[in-house]
């Protein structure tokens, strides 16, 4: 099993250090950055698989830092620490792109739990390392959209198109259930887990990034259909 790398972003010593300490210590190959600039650098040169974003940061605070890698088509797992109700609130909106949060103070357990979580939902989504034959994927195919299931790969026509995690299990789930209308509800169970503290409109900002992406040059989306008081489906 190749180790995974974790980059924590974080601009309190005492926190960065507990956090590396233990994630080393869990076999994780773990680096640091304690301001925003030096955080995207980092997660540039050093290609991590995971990263914990502190919130309050000098130089860039962690939802610039999240939207700006989204924007750029980088779709590193994200993990948000929270000191703040207010915080967890817009994290949960996941209007940055954020994969999830966790709330300070945290224990270690907990923390890990999260971590392993994230990693492994992201890891079912991605390419092994040995390349798998084509005939062995997944593919869902509505129209000219197609997904494979287990390269996370996502094309429109000739059009690829770049997905966050949560955005790709979305319309994974949407596409296993073509023609099936899903309340808002239904879907943050399914897709989040019931354990999730979300709203609804979670939901909605998600369906209105996926249509954005989804949509060609004419700005026109012609894959998710919202049906008025009930909620959505791929046509
Ligand atoms: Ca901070």
């Amino acid at each position: 099993m190749n180790t995974k790398k974790i980059l924590i972003i974080e601009d309190e010593p005492n926190i960065r250090e507990l956090v590396l300490y233990n994630l080393k210590t869990n076999g994780y190959d773990c680096i640091s950055a304690e301001d925003g600039i030096m955080g995207i650098t980092m997660v540039h040169k050093e290609k991590p698989d995971l990263i914990l974003l502190d919130i309050m940061l000098p130089g860039k605070n962690g939802f610039e830092i999240c939207e700006e890698l989204r924007e750029e088509g980088n779709n590193t797992p994200i993990i948000m620490m929270t000191a703040k109700t207010e915080e967890a609130d817009k994290v949960m909106g996941l209007d940055c792109g954020a994969d999830d949060y966790i709330s300070k103070p945290f224990g270690i357990r907990e923390m890990l739990a999260r971590i392993k979580a994230v990693l492994r939902r992201y890891d079912i989504n991605t390419p092994l390392d040995e390349v798998k034959s084509q005939d062995k994927d997944t593919i869902i195919t509505a129209g000219e959209l197609s997904i494979n299931v287990e390269r996370h790969e996502v094309t429109v026509g000739s059009r690829s198109v770049d997905l966050t995690l949560r955005e790709f299990e979305l319309l994974q789930y949407l596409m296993e259930n073509r023609g099936h209308v899903f309340s808002r509800d239904q879907l943050l169970n399914n897709i989040w887990g019931i354990d999730y503290a979300g709203e609804t409109r979670t939901v909605d900002v998600h369906i209105r990034h996926l249509r954005q992406k989804l949509s060609g040059d004419d700005g026109e989306d012609k894959y998710i259909e919202t049906i008025r008081g009930k909620g959505y489906k791929v046509k």
